[in-house]
């Protein structure tokens, strides 16, 4: 009886069961090696094998994935392998009773192909979530762009407003690298996608300071910060995204990777917990940070302790904020 108590105490119950909805993930970073067995001799003809892809998750830095994850599938990624991608991560969601899903498709399918051939992609994206989903669960198709250079982003924000024009996208997000440039600079092409009531993400506070949150929030104005880890040290910024009713996306296997938040009961979503603050629970990469919806919850359970009333809490912030049906 007593081994028996033991063991239920050190095991997730609940964070399996609970109901989930992830707003900060990117389709670039959906493909593992189990995906790559399952999809068989069409998707093994790219150039790379389950076995290799295996051995370069989980990614231990910035520099880690970029080298090896990210510049392998990037270099492999066609069309039809991204779509089938697409349609084992939403069937994966379902069996994890994630109900609801933003998702950020990636940069790389709005300038290298003209524009009749992106929407084509996002329209063929949209068709294969509804498939795969079945009506169990809801999908917001954003575009996630990384900040780079000014004439980049002009060219990269035609394409969103295309796409927008075409009904196919609900929101966008600004990534990483935060230090490629300011929100300033694109200040006025956010604008114009706001005007269309899309949904604005700005990943900021993952890799530089608080500063750097302020300067997102003050020139970008977005509904949803992505990271925002480096609010937490600054207790006016904090109190702000309050008043502002900013929406916070916390990756906390990510986080433990990339940032110095390793341990969880340092991470600022505790202090979010009890300040009452809107945020989510997310993988931002699921195949080379090895997580998923589930571990992610059972992570909070297991190391924080939290129970169903903190997972249904999550979840109606986290649909609260979500973009699906701008
Ligand atoms: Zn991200």
């Amino acid at each position: 009886m007593t081994l028996k108590i033991s063991w239920m105490s050190n095991t997730p119950t609940f964070a399996a069961q609970a109901a989930k909805a992830e707003l900060h993930c990117h389709t670039d970073a959906l493909l593992d090696a189990t995906m790559l067995r399952e999809l068989g001799p069409a998707a093994l003809r790219a150039e790379l094998s389950p076995d290799e892809l295996e051995g370069m998750c989980p990614a231990t830095s910035w520099d880690h994935w970029i080298t090896n994850y990210g510049t392998r599938v990037d270099a492999v990624m066609t069309r039809q392998l991204f779509l089938a991608t697409l349609d084992r991560h939403i069937r994966r969601l379902r069996t994890q009773n994630v109900v609801y899903t933003d998702l950020f498709v990636s940069g790389w399918l709005l300038l290298r192909e003209p524009e009749e051939k992106s929407i084509a992609v996002f329209r063929a994206a949209r068709e294969t979530i509804e498939a795969a989903g079945e009506g169990k669960i809801r999908v917001g198709l954003m575009v996630g762009l990384g900040r780079g250079p000014r004439e980049r982003a002009e060219k990269q924000f035609a394409r969103v407003m295309a796409l927008r024009r075409e009904g196919l996208i609900c929101g966008v997000a600004i990534a990483a690298d935060e230090s490629a440039c300011t929100i300033e600079s694109i200040h006025d092409l956010l604008d114009k996608a706001r005007e269309t009531r899309m949904g604005i993400e700005i990943h900021a506070g993952e890799q530089l300071g608080p500063e750097c949150v302020r300067e997102a929030i003050e020139w970008g104005r977005p509904d949803r910060l992505g990271h925002g880890l480096a609010a937490f040290t600054d207790e006016t910024l904090v109190e702000e995204i309050i008043r502002l009713g900013i929406h916070v996306e916390f990756c906390p296997t990510s986080n433990a990777i990339l940032t110095p938040y390793k341990d969880l009961r340092n991470h600022p979503l505790v202090r979010a917990r009890e300040l009452g603050l809107s945020y989510s629970i997310n993988t931002d990469d699921p195949a080379p940070f090895t997580c998923s919806m589930n571990s992610e919850f059972a992570r909070l359970e297991w190391e924080l302790g939290f129970g169903p009333a903190d997972f249904d809490r999550i979840l109606r912030q986290s649909l609260a904020a979500g973009f699906a049906g701008r």
